[in-house]
């Protein structure tokens, strides 16, 4: 009963002249299939990847957003803004925010609320390290980010969950569907009960056309969150077609 979703995280990747050809294949090249495609291209294209998308099936999505409504934060973007360019998605939490930017737990689940607020459907990112899955500490980890955003939120219902462990993000090693499947389902288990069933949990970590099925036939994995592969049209679309 819960749809599949397949997001690309475009990532800081491309410029005009590669994506435009990217997103016009992705477009012709889309099926009227069963899932829900989204595409989360940088701040800068949400303009034109929101009108380029806009006779389409497809969604769009941004990669992160501000805590704040607004004021004196340079650099930063609210979700109003986002709303501005017909945003349906923000990612939050990314392993790259993370690590690369020191987001804490704290301030994900800040921005996670500030999504929300302003009627956007947040990806809140999860996943452990491999020194993390090494130690056994892959539900400690998980369990501890998703968490700081439940004891956050008056209410999670339709809002999406990507799990990327960090290992699988860029390395060509992939979760085993059966890795993946035990950490969705401990996921789903931690989640409200009046939302449970009906949340999709996406998997992402070098997710590509040949591995998609596979996961995506898994029990709790909803459809994916896509990096690498998505900026290949001919990958991303069948990896939506896998869905
Ligand atoms: P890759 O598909 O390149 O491993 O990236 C996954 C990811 O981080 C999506 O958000």
């Amino acid at each position: 009963q819960r749809r599949p979703l397949v997001a690309a995280n475009w990532k800081m990747n491309g410029t005009l002249a590669t994506l435009r050809p990217l997103l016009a294949e992705v477009i012709a090249g889309l099926d009227d299939g069963a899932a829900e495609v989204a595409l989360c291209p940088a701040f800068v294209y949400l303009a034109e990847v929101a009108a380029a998308v806009a006779d389409s099936r497809i969604a769009v999505g941004a990669q992160n957003v501000s805590e704040y409504t607004y004021g004196a934060y340079t650099g930063e973007v609210s979700a109003a803004m986002l709303k501005d360019y017909n945003c349906r998605f923000v990612i939050v939490g990314h392993s790259e925010r993370r690590n690369l930017y020191a987001e804490t737990d704290a301030g994900v689940a800040a921005r996670f609320r500030a999504a929300q607020a302003a009627g956007l459907t947040p990806i809140l990112c999860v996943g452990e390290t491999l020194a993390e899955r090494e130690a056994d500490a892959t539900e400690a980890v998980v369990g501890r980010q998703l968490n700081a955003v439940l004891t956050a939120v008056d209410d999670f219902a339709g809002a999406v969950v990507a799990y990327e462990p960090v290992w699988a993000i860029g390395t060509g090693r992939t979760a085993s569907p059966e890795q993946a499947q035990a950490v969705h389902a401990f996921i789903r288990g931690q989640l409200p009960a009046a939302c449970r069933q009906q949340t999709r949990i996406l998997y992402g970590g070098s997710v590509k056309a040949d591995n998609a099925a596979t996961l995506f036939a898994m029990e709790d994995i909803d459809g994916g969150l896509i990096g690498g592969a998505s900026l290949d049209a001919r990958a991303f679309l069948d990896i939506c077609h896998a869905a």
